[in-house]
Order: structure tokens, then sequence, then C-alpha cells
């Protein structure tokens, strides 16, 4: 079996070079030419080529396919639809914005989360991605598309923290000055609640910025719609963000899905601000996006739902939709992928 070689740290390479004969430098131009999108070992030039076949005989480089690209007519907002080398499909978007192109990536094929209003987890999770396979998600979306990527944000099909080790290694990865050079900064990183997670990211003071899918402040709610709720409580789950935002100093910014009649209640937004007292967290009101296997609907407070949030001291913004005409969020084009592959 040939290993993946994209998903190698430049120490990894640089040892396993140094293992074949070849001088230190020989990793970092390896590096470099994997992290510019290179398709095949023959693109590099600069690699004499016994080398090159030595590594094709070790090594492979995983590339996605472009399965489905759509592209909106309102925002310019693009969805690919990748085929990863087993057949599996993810998706990625890529979001237009005034300062600058934002990448929404997968990091699981499938989810296991099992949220009540999310497409991505109908049917389980398949596998987890690899490192190179989100990295090949940003840099292919770049690289087709023509724009500089200058935001990521873990936000696509998947749950980031149940797959943590291969996240992070991506992470390390896109953010190497040899490679995409994406400052942690402009990385987002969102979990529907996997506390030993969270406490691992604060442990590492990574400079990104954590969302948390809250949905629901009480325990009641958030268990019906969220069984991931049930493992780890909303209750711990505060406890557990005020604490990484003591250790890091980073404020939280909290993903709310506005669902007619179950968390759309004011009492729900006063018992939000006064969970948030003493961290400066950020609210984001998303209107649900109606899901056809679903019987949730969107709220109709949503605007009050903010204003009430704003006067008790939590700062709320409304997500602007893009993409409404592509279908580009939560899992969308991969189910209809499904579906046509079905029939
Ligand atoms: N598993 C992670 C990453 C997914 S992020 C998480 O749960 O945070 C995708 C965001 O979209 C999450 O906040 C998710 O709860 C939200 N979402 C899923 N389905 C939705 C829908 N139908 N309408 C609006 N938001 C939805």
């Amino acid at each position: 079996m040939r290993e993946d070689i994209r998903s190698m740290t430049l120490e990894e390479l640089t040892a396993a070079l140094g293992e074949m004969g070849e001088p230190a430098f020989r990793g970092k131009q390896v590096f470099t030419w994997l992290h510019r999108g290179a398709r095949s070992f023959d693109e590099m030039s600069n690699l004499s080529k016994p080398l090159r076949e030595k590594l094709a005989e070790r090594y492979y480089i995983p590339v996605p396919a472009v399965a489905r690209k759509q592209v909106s007519k309102l925002d310019g907002t693009r969805k690919y639809l990748w085929e990863l080398e087993d057949g599996n499909c993810v998706e990625t978007v890529l979001m237009q914005y005034r300062h600058g192109n934002t990448v929404c990536i997968s990091s699981q094929v499938g989810c296991r989360m099992g949220c009540a209003f999310c497409a991505s987890t109908i049917g389980g999770k398949v596998r987890d991605l690899r490192p190179s396979e989100m990295l090949g998600q940003v840099m292919y979306a770049q690289l087709d598309s023509g724009r500089p990527v200058s935001n990521i944000v873990l936000m696509g099909i998947g749950e980031p923290l149940d797959n943590l080790d291969n996240v992070l290694r991506f992470l390390e990865l896109v953010n190497h000055p040899l490679g995409m050079n994406v400052g942690m900064r402009h990385i987002s990183l969102s979990t529907c609640g996997i506390i030993p997670g969270i406490r691992r990211l604060a442990d590492l003071e990574l400079q990104l910025t954590l969302s948390v899918s809250l949905h629901a402040p009480d325990s009641g709610t958030r268990s019906k719609i969220m069984p991931v709720n049930r493992a780890y409580d909303v209750e711990d789950l505060f406890a557990a963000c005020h604490d990484y935002f003591r250790r890091t100093g980073r404020r939280i910014s909290f993903e709310y899905a506005m669902i007619d009649g179950v968390n759309d209640a004011d009492w729900q937004a006063d018992l939000i601000a006064e969970k948030l007292r003493g961290m400066p967290g950020h609210a984001n009101l998303i209107p649900l996006n109606d899901v056809a296997e679903s019987p949730l609907k969107p709220s109709r407070r949503v605007r009050q739902f903010q204003r009430r949030l704003e006067s008790r001291g939590v700062t709320a913004t409304v997500r602007r939709s893009l993409g409404g005409d592509i279908d580009a969020s939560c899992g969308q084009l991969r189910r209809k992928a499904m579906e046509i592959r079905k029939e």
C-alpha cells in the first residue's frame, strides 16, 4: 500500500527523504510542490527522475475530482462536490465577501451526531477525512476558482472534534509558511459541543476561532434536537466555554439555527444571556434551512430574538444566506448526489 504523501508534515517528509539518502532541503522542495497543488511527482521538476520514480513507488498524491460544480448567479458562491479516491463524496463551498474569500470545508464523509435539523447526518458517518483531504478542498477550490482563499471555516459536513487528530494535522499543514500559509486567526472551527475536544483545543492555545453550535440553552430542548447533549450536557458545555475563554482569551461564537416553536422563545434568549454572563460571546442566528426530510420549520421570530438577546447584552447577528439558488448549505448537495445514485 502506498502512503498518502500530502498528509505528511514537513518533518516527516524530511525524515523519510533522509532515509532515502536525500539531503535535508529535499523535504522542503517536495513539501512546497505538494502544497502548491502538484498532482503528480512528474511535475516536481527540480527532483531527479530516479527520485521521482522512487517517491511514486512508495507514495501517492491524493487529488479530489470535481464531481459537480455549481456557481450561484446571485452572489458568485461556488459549491464543489468532490469525489474522493474511494468514490465517497464531500462538499466545499467558496463564498465571496468584501474582505476576501472564505472556504467552508467538510471534515468527515457524513456525520454521526444525529442533529434533528441537519442534512449531513442523514445516513450517518461513513468515514473520517484525512488531513490531505481537508487540505485538498481548500487547495483545489482555490486553484479551480482562481480566487485566493483568505479564510477557512470547518463548518461543512462532519464533526471536526470527532476527527480531531486529523483536523489538528490539517491545521498544521494549512497554516505552514511553506504551504498555504493561512493564519490561525483566519480559521474557524465549529463543533456541536464535544467537551473533551474543546478542552484539548484550549490546551493547545491555538489562535483559531471556536464556534459552538448551541441551538438551545436548556437541556430539555437541546437533547431533543441534538443527541450529543445527552453525552455532553449544555450546562457542562457552558462551563467548558467559560473555561476556554479564560484560558485563551478568545471570544466564542455560538451558532443558533432558529426553529419555529422549538428554540425561539424569549425565555430561551434570556437563558442564553444568563449563561454567557462573564464571557464576551457572540450569537450567530441562522434562519433554519428547510431540509426536506425534517418536520422542523424556520422560525418567524428571528429579529425579535435578536433584539431580546441584544437588550440583555449579547451581541447577535443574523447570518446572511449566500448561494440560495445552489443548495449551498448543510450537506444538501451530497444528499442530492446520493439520491441520484440510488435511482
Ligand atoms: N458538526 C459541526 C460542524 C458543522 S457546522 C457543528 O455542529 O458545529 C454547520 C452548522 O450548520 C452547524 O451550526 C449546524 O448546526 C448548522 N445547521 C445544520 N443544519 C442546519 C439547517 N437545516 N439550518 C440551519 N443551520 C443548520
